[in-house]
């Protein structure tokens, strides 16, 4: 028996590593817009009325991960900056970056990245690490902004002024954010649908299969599966098989193929420790992959490759260590 791993898989929706230039810069435009309205929503809190800005930040940060969340924000304060009228109330332009609340708009690429990061690390996986998580990574704007505003009034006040009035509204935001995103998670439940055996041939994919749409179409899958997507193990024919399932003479409905899945999903429930046969649901990251493919050289999660065709090309590739590889986490 081999060892088992447990990991907490991330949940970044919209972390779009692998995915053409476009759909990021497409993504960043939308957040943009969302950033955008959420400053033109206040909501009349005591002491002070909060706006929807700091909401929004944690949010496009959650899903979109570190990187693009943080890029998502500096796009909008560069488009407030030239003087869109993207800031609270509709303001902008660049008067807003060297007034008295200039530190907190410097702060929220920090949140947003902060929020991605946690994302990507499973934190925003459950609602107690998420809530806090969120909490801290909002917390993180008031430090540049109670020193910016420091430089106007002094820091006693920059805290009375520009900190303690907005607790409460940072942990309701935090609260809506955690909601917002148990929301997500259920909207994104049913996402990519594999065979067991699948879950084995993802580990060697290197371009090459039965037909031009078969790779075109794994390239798409192997793209999402990096990105974290969660995994619905289906019997029969998923979303790899599609382009080629109504070939004529295509096996994806063959017994022998149905038997490979059984051995696949053993093997792979056996390894990781969680269910793998139909209707399991799972995400990868890093150390899932680095199980599975450490055990794949091993052979010892092959009793399925017996008599596939492409088995001498898996080998090989899962000999020389993997390279030209199509799959990679990116957590
Ligand atoms: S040998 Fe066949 S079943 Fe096994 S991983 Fe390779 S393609 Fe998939």
């Amino acid at each position: 028996m081999t060892d088992r791993i447990a990991t907490s898989a991330p949940f970044v929706p919209l972390r779009l590593d692998g995915r053409p230039l476009a759909h990021k810069a497409a993504l960043v435009f939308i957040g943009t817009l969302f950033l955008a309205a959420s400053s033109y929503i206040e909501v009349p809190l005591v002491p002070v009325p909060v706006n929807m800005q700091t909401y929004a930040v944690l949010i496009v940060g959650a899903l979109a991960g570190w990187r693009l969340g943080a890029i998502t924000v500096i796009a909008w304060l560069a488009e407030a900056f030239v003087g869109f009228p993207v800031l609270s109330g509709g303001a902008g332009g660049a008067v807003h970056f060297v007034g008295p609340t200039a530190g907190y708009m410097f702060g929220f690429p920090l949140v947003a990245a902060s929020a991605g990061w946690l994302a990507e690390q499973g934190w925003t996986r459950k609602i107690v690490p998420a809530f806090f998580g969120l909490l801290l990574a909002q917390a993180i704007c008031f430090v540049p902004g109670a020193l910016w505003l420091a430089t106007f009034t002094g820091l006693e006040k920059a805290i009375a002024l520009g900190v303690t009035p907005f607790i409460v509204g940072a942990v309701l935001k935090a609260a809506l954010a955690v909601c917002t995103l148990v929301v997500a998670k259920q909207a994104r439940r049913v996402t990519i649908r594999l065979r067991p055996h699948h879950l084995l041939c993802m580990l060697t994919y290197v371009g090459k299969g039965y037909t031009d749409a078969f790779c075109t179409n794994f390239d798409a899958i192997t793209a999402r599966l990096g990105g974290g997507e969660e995994i619905l193990v289906v019997a029969g024919p998923d979303d790899v098989c599609a382009p080629v399932e109504t070939l004529e003479g295509h096996h994806c409905h063959e017994a022998s193929i149905v038997a490979r899945d059984a051995e696949a999903a053993a093997s792979v429930a056996n390894l990781l420790g969680i269910p793998a046969s139909e209707g399991a649901r799972l995400t990868l990251d890093a150390a899932r992959l680095t199980a599975l493919r450490t055990a794949f050289q091993a052979r010892t999660i092959r009793t399925a490759c017996a008599d596939c065709e492409w088995s001498a090309l898996c080998d090989g590739i899962a000999d020389a260590g993997y390279p030209d590889i199509r799959l990679t986490a990116s957590v």
